[in-house]
C-alpha cells in the first residue's frame, strides 16, 4: 500500500474490527456460559421439584395404604365356632371341664390361672374365628379411596382376602415384626406376577391392643386416628396383620406424568434460552456494525486530519525551486513530530541554496579566472600582431603569454586538486620526516615574494623535530598558509611560523600582522572561491578564493584540524594541528 491514508485507514479498521469481535465473542461466549448455568441450575431446580413431587405421591399413597390397612384393622370382626365347645362346669370341685369331642372332657383346674389362660387360648385357636367384614363400610369411612388390595390375616391362621387379589396371595413375612411390638407396620414392594408390581403395607396390630390405633410409626408417614370400636363387637381380638397393596403401575403412571411436566418445563426453558440468546446475538451484530460504520467513519476523518499537516509539508516541499529555496510553511502550526523535520527541511534548503549559490559564484569564478589571463592573451597577440616586430620584441609578448598561461596552469592545477579531494582519490601517504627541515625549506620557498614586499619571515621550533605524516600535503599547507599570510600583509610586515610539539600532537601556527579578517566573515574564510574582497588582487593576481579550501582539505586527510583568529586590520593566526603518537618515556609526542 502506497498511501499513508490507505495504510493508516486498512489498520485502524482492521483493530477496529479485531477489537470489536473479539470484545463480541468475549461478551457471547460470557452470555452463553452464563445461560448455561442458569440451564443446569433451572434443571437442578425442576429435577429437585420431580423428586419432592414423587416422593410426596409416594409419601401420600403409603399413607393412604396404612390409613385403610388401620381402618381395615378396626373394621375387622370375628366369630367363633361355639358350637364346637360343650361346658360342663365343675365349680364345686374347682374344675372347669369341657367336652372336646362325644367322648371326651379336658379338665382344667381354676387355681392354675396361667395353665387355664393357655388352655383358653388353645380352645380359641381350635375355634379358629371367621373373620367378619363390612366392605361397604371401609368405601363409606375411605370415600371411595380403597386399594384395590387387602387381605387381613390372623395369627391362628383364618384370612380375609379382597375379590381383586383372585388367586394372589399377599405373603407375609412375620420374621420381620418384632415380637414384643403392639403395633407394627412394614412397606414392601412385591411382584405378584410377571405383570402385577404392587406397593404393599403390612400391618400387624396385637391382640392386646385395644382403643384406636393412633400410635404412628415411622416419620414420613401419618395416621389419622379411626373412629371408635362398633358396639356389640366381640370384644376378643387376636393379633391379626391386615395388608392392603396398589397396583404399583399406578403411581408409576402419575410419578411418569411428573416426568412429562417435568421434561416440558426444560424443554420450555431452554427454548426461552434459546430465543433470548438469539435475540442478544442479533442485538451484539447490529451494534457492531453500527460501531464499525461510525469508528471508520470517525477513523476516516481522524486520518484525514491528522495527515494535512503532512499534506501542507508535502506541498510546501513541492513549491521549492532553484529560484525559491525558503519552505513556504507555518513551522508554529506544525505538530510538534514534524518541527524537527520541517527544521531539517529548511536548514538542508538553506545549505543548498548556498552549495547552490556557491557553485553559480564558482563557475563564475573559474570562467573569470579563465577568461582574465585568455584576454590578456588574446590582447598581447592582437597588439603585437598589427605590426612586424623584432625579435627582442617577440620574445617580450612570448614571456607574457608564458606568464598567463602559467596563471591558468595553476588555477586549473588548484581546481584538480579540489576535484582530487572531492573524490578521495588523494589519501595520506605518511613517511618520517623532519619538520624543522620542512618548514624551512617553505620559508626560503617563500622568501622572493616576502623581500619583494620587505615582510620579514621567522621560523621558530625545535630542531630536528621528526614526525610521520605526509610531507607533501603539509608543504602544500604551508605555502599556502605563508602565500596568504604574505598576500594579506602590509608592505614591511611580518610573518612568524612557529611549530612545537604537544603531548599526542604539533601544533604549527603561521602568524602575521597584516589585514586581518572581518568577524563577519570568520566562518566563511574556508569556503571555496570564498574572497573576501573579490575586488582586490594582489601580487601575482593568483587570488581565487581556493587556497584556504585546498588547505582545509590536506589537514582533514592528515587527520588534523586547522582554527582561524583574526582582528580585522591588526593581522591572523592559522593554526594547525596534526595527531602524533605519544612516547613511552617522556610522555611528549615520538618524532620518529
Ligand atoms: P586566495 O587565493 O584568494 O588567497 P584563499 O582561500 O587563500 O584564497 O583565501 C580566501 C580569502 O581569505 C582571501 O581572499 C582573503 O580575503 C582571506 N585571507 C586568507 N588568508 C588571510 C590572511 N592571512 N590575512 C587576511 N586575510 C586572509
Amino acid at each position: 500500500m502506497n498511501s499513508i491514508r490507505s495504510s493508516l485507514t486498512v489498520c485502524f479498521l482492521a483493530l477496529l474490527g479485531l477489537a470489536l469481535g473479539l470484545a463480541s465473542l468475549l461478551a457471547y461466549g460470557s452470555a452463553c456460559a452464563n445461560q448455561e448455568n442458569q440451564l443446569r441450575a433451572q434443571r437442578e431446580l425442576v429435577e429437585r421439584r420431580f423428586q419432592e413431587k414423587s416422593r410426596e405421591e409416594e409419601t401420600r399413597r403409603d399413607e393412604a395404604l396404612l390409613n385403610q390397612a388401620q381402618t381395615i384393622a378396626r373394621l375387622v370382626q370375628y366369630q367363633v365356632n361355639w358350637g364346637k365347645f360343650r361346658f360342663l362346669e365343675l365349680y364345686s370341685l374347682g374344675l372347669l371341664s369341657i367336652p372336646i369331642d362325644s367322648n371326651a372332657y379336658a379338665m382344667v383346674p381354676l387355681w392354675g390361672l396361667q395353665s387355664t389362660r393357655n388352655f383358653a387360648n388353645e380352645m380359641y385357636r381350635r375355634a379358629t374365628p371367621t373373620i367378619r367384614f363390612d366392605q361397604d363400610e371401609l368405601f363409606h369411612r375411605l370415600d371411595g379411596q380403597v386399594a384395590e388390595f387387602f387381605q387381613v390375616q390372623t395369627a391362628w391362621g383364618s384370612k380375609y382376602r379382597s375379590l381383586s387379589l383372585g388367586d394372589h396371595s399377599l405373603p407375609i413375612r412375620l420374621d420381620k415384626f418384632p415380637a414384643d411390638d403392639l403395633f407394627h407396620w412394614i412397606f414392601e414392594d412385591e411382584t405378584l406376577s410377571d405383570s402385577l408390581k404392587v406397593r404393599k403395607v403390612t400391618l400387624k396390630v396385637s391382640r392386646f391392643l385395644s382403643g384406636p390405633y393412633t400410635r404412628t410409626r415411622g416419620a414420613s408417614i401419618r395416621v389419622p386416628p379411626l373412629p371408635p370400636s362398633p358396639p356389640n363387637e366381640f370384644s376378643f381380638r387376636p393379633t391379626i396383620y391386615v395388608q392392603c397393596a396398589f397396583d404399583l403401575a399406578k403411581t408409576e403412571g402419575a410419578i411418569a406424568g411428573f416426568g412429562i411436566e417435568r421434561d416440558a418445563e426444560v424443554h420450555a426453558y431452554v427454548q426461552e434460552q434459546a430465543q433470548a440468546l438469539k435475540v442478544f446475538r442479533d442485538w451484539l451484530i447490529g451494534i457492531n456494525l453500527l460501531t464499525f460504520v461510525v469508528g471508520g467513519s470517525v477513523c476516516l476523518w481522524v486520518v484525514k486530519v491528522g495527515l494535512e499537516p503532512l499534506r501542507i509539508l508535502a506541498a510546501a516541499v513541492s513549491r521549492v525551486s532553484e529560484n525559491e529555496f525558503r519552505l513556504d510553511a507555518n513551522l508554529a502550526a506544525m505538530p510538534s513530530e514534524l518541527k524537527p523535520i520541517m527544521q531539517r527541511l529548511e536548514s538542508t534548503f538553506l545549505l543548498l541554496q548556498k552549495a547552490f549559490n556557491r557553485e553559480k559564484q564558482a563557475t563564475a569564478d573559474i570562467t573569470h579566472e579563465l577568461r582574465t589571463p585568455v584576454a590578456a592573451m588574446l590582447t598581447t597577440l592582437d597588439v603585437s600582431l598589427r605590426k612586424s616586430r623584432s625579435v627582442l620584441e617577440y620574445q617580450g609578448i612570448l614571456q607574457e603569454l608564458r606568464a598567463s598561461c602559467k596563471q591558468m596552469h595553476s588555477e586549473v592545477e588548484r581546481l584538480l586538486t579540489l576535484a582530487r579531494l572531492d573524490a578521495g582519490a588523494d589519501p595520506c601517504r605518511p613517511e618520517l620526516f623532519d619538520l624543522a627541515t620542512l618548514c624551512n625549506d617553505c620559508v626560503r620557498l617563500i622568501y622572493p615574494l616576502s623581500r619583494e614586499r620587505s615582510i620579514e619571515v621567522t621560523l621558530t621550533g625545535e630542531s630536528p623535530m621528526e614526525i610521520k605524516s605526509d610531507p607533501g600535503k603539509l608543504r602544500e599547507i604551508l605555502i599556502n598558509l605563508l602565500h596568504n599570510a604574505i598576500h594579506y600583509n602590509h608592505n614591511g610586515g611580518r610573518v612568524d611560523l612557529s611549530f612545537a610539539a604537544r603531548p599526542g600532537s604539533i601544533v604549527i601556527e603561521v602568524r602575521d600582522n597584516g589585514l586581518g579578517i572581518r568577524p563577519e566573515n570568520h566562518s566563511r574564510i574556508f569556503e571555496r572561491f570564498y574572497r573576501e574582497d573579490p575586488s582586490r588582487v594582489y601580487g601575482d593576481g593568483t587570488s581565487s578564493g581556493l587556497g584556504l579550501a585546498i588547505v582545509k582539505g590536506f589537514v582533514d586527510v592528515l587527520g588534523g584540524a586547522i582554527t582561524m583568529e583574526s582582528t580585522h586590520g591588526k593581522g591572523s593566526a592559522f593554526k594547525v594541528v596534526l595527531p602524533a603518537p605519544i612516547g613511552r618515556e617522556s610522555g611528549i609526542p615520538v618524532r620518529a
